[in-house]
């Protein structure tokens, strides 16, 4: 299957949803991204610092680049100026150097919080209560360069659909409390990025608004730890 007729059948999957979808183009060369963006793909992502700094640089202008992965501090200077959302902060201490890095560059940086909501013992991710303390800290009010789009996670690596539906639609539950609780100029709390390749029709019935389809579209990778 080409890249294009994966993302068209993806894209009738998700028509009559409210799940934006985000192509994994992570390992992948420039040719296969420029063959999903001229079938009109725009949104793309990736999760290491490097490649994504230099895919921005040699692809179209109009690509909005998400960040996926696991971020760490003293990279964040090098997408800072360009990067459309970060989805996976997981500490305080990396959302203020977002707000840094988003100051010197005079914008807004639009972040997710990922939330842990797998069994696995990751080692990212808050949870319910640390996300919670951190809506309600002083703390916010400094750091005027981000925004507080939504939350991001991923569920448990299983073939049990009934625990993946839970960890989901927990995700679904929290975003809800916290729109309730919670409001300050940093939030405007909206996004819930859930749903990988194998797990996104879930995601999808439990209220993702943003899925991150990888090796769907652009096939199996090559690296074992990717
Ligand atoms: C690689 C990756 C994806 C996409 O994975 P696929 O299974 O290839 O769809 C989604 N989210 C994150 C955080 C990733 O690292």
């Amino acid at each position: 299957m080409s890249v294009s007729s994966q993302l068209q059948s993806i894209n009738q999957e998700l028509a009559n949803t409210p799940a934006k979808l985000i192509a994994v183009s992570k390992t992948k060369p420039n040719e296969l991204i420029i063959e999903a963006y001229e079938s009109g793909q725009r949104a793309f992502g990736e999760n290491k610092v490097q490649e994504l700094v230099d895919k921005q640089a040699a692809l179209p202008k109009d690509i909005e680049w998400h960040m996926i992965g696991h971020l760490q501090r003293n990279k964040v200077k090098y997408i800072a100026p360009f990067v459309h959302l970060i989805h996976g902060v997981d500490t305080l201490k990396l959302l203020k150097e977002i707000n840094k890095e988003g100051r010197k560059n005079d914008r807004m940086i639009p972040c997710l919080l990922q939330i842990h909501i797998a069994e696995e013992d990751t080692k990212f991710g808050f949870d319910a209560n640390e996300v919670k303390e951190l809506l309600e800290s002083e703390v916010l009010n400094e750091l005027e360069h981000v925004s507080i789009a939504g939350l991001m996670g991923m569920a448990t690596n299983t073939d049990n659909e009934d625990q993946v539906r839970s960890e989901f639609a927990g995700l679904t539950v929290l975003l809800k409390e916290l729109i309730a609780s919670y409001s300050h100029p940093r939030l405007n709390l909206k996004e819930i990025s859930m749903g990988m390749s194998g797990d996104y029709k879930i995601a999808v019935e439990e209220g993702s608004t943003m899925v991150r389809i990888g090796s769907t579209i652009f096939g199996a990778r090559n690296y074992a730890n990717h």
